[in-house]
């Protein structure tokens, strides 16, 4: 390399490091102004999503068609209608600093309104998300360093499960879901899980059924936070003795009374996509929520033409249940790791 190539190398970073500063201390100048004038967390996020939608990063809110269909002798599922997603001229990312990959957390754009989140379990940021998946405001819970999104041993899993519920705890009204690596998780590099608005539950058709045990391919629990934490850590560790080095998982965390209500989904890194929907991923909506997402104008129009019928959607949830699950859950509910009460 050459001494003058050397020279603009050095200034061009130095205009960059000092566009990341800025970046960071508007964003510093936000949450403080957040943190002043709302005192307890829910706000606090919601002021995030009004102030990127202010700033044009996350468009107005629309109506996104949510239609519910059963397949015949299945249980129903939630079709949704992605059409809009961020606006690309305000989600320009910034470019890396040099030496390290990009990263879309630590390089987002300045209209993204980000929030720190202090948690006992760590430290993390809420970042509105710039995907449209539901018609519910949403954020990306991520760990401020950077840290694998794969989950390898208990500890892990109850950390993760801890920062879960106690988000959940101080922000009332939220589900949280978590998608592992290769079933669904689609930022690398921070550990992350995801926020949904969600006043009513009963939205989804999993939590219109009471009890607790296997439904399709996930499991149901409830109870309190300690309970909770150690039965999923338990159920992960048999489902990675089960599924080796494929094996990964789905969770959805809700509150529930006094306590929490739980969806364990076991998945497999090389079935993540969904059968016979060219480019959907299935992550804790699909796997866990029977939701589906339509994001292709393909898709939308076979749907509403009645081309892409409730069967076809029911195959294609099917799809993402791992084959070894049904003998992994007859021996984790032989086990007494899995209620058969319902
Ligand atoms: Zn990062």
């Amino acid at each position: 390399m050459t001494a003058t190539r050397h020279g603009k190398g050095r200034t061009e970073r130095a205009a960059l490091e000092a566009v990341h500063a800025a970046r960071a201390a508007a964003m510093g100048a936000f949450a403080l102004l957040a943190e002043s004038r709302c005192p307890d967390l829910a706000a606090r996020l919601e002021l995030a999503i009004a102030a990127s939608r202010a700033s044009g990063f996350l468009p107005e809110r629309i109506a996104i068609p949510a239609r519910e269909v059963t397949p015949e002798g299945g249980l129903p599922i939630r079709v949704v209608e992605n059409p809009r997603r961020v606006d690309p001229n305000a989600s320009a990312p910034l470019p890396p600093l040099a030496g390290r990959a990009f990263c879309p957390l630590c390089d987002f754009p300045y209209a993204q309104m980000v929030l720190p989140v202090e948690l006992a379990a760590g430290s993390f940021r809420a970042a509105p998300s710039p995907a449209r998946y539901t018609e519910a405001d949403q954020w990306t819970l991520a760990t401020r360093r950077h840290l694998p999104q794969r989950l390898e041993g208990d500890a892990a899993f109850a950390g993760l499960l801890a920062a879960m519920c106690d988000l959940l705890t101080e922000a009332p009204g939220m589900l949280a879901g978590f998608n592992g690596v290769g079933a669904g998780a689609s930022v690398r590099g921070h550990r992350h899980f995801h926020l949904l608005a969600c006043p009513d539950p009963g939205i989804f058709p999993v939590f219109r059924l009471p009890g607790e045990g296997v439904l399709g391919g996930a499991v149901r629990l409830s109870g309190t936070r300690e309970a909770l934490i150690g039965r999923i850590v338990a159920l992960a560790r048999s489902w990675r003795a089960c599924g080796g080095a494929e094996a990964t998982e789905n969770l959805v965390l809700l509150r529930e009374g006094e306590g929490f209500r739980a969806l364990y989904v076991p998945r497999r890194t090389d079935r993540e996509a969904l059968s016979g929907l060219p480019g959907i991923k299935g992550g804790f909506l699909e796997a866990a929520l029977r939701t589906v997402v339509l994001k292709h104008a393909e898709d939308i129009a076979a749907f509403r033409e009645g081309r892409l019928a409730a069967g076809e959607l029911d195959r294609a949830l099917a799809s993402l249940v791992p084959p070894e699950f049904a003998a992994w859950a007859e021996a984790a509910i032989a086990q007494g790791e899995i209620p058969t009460g319902d």
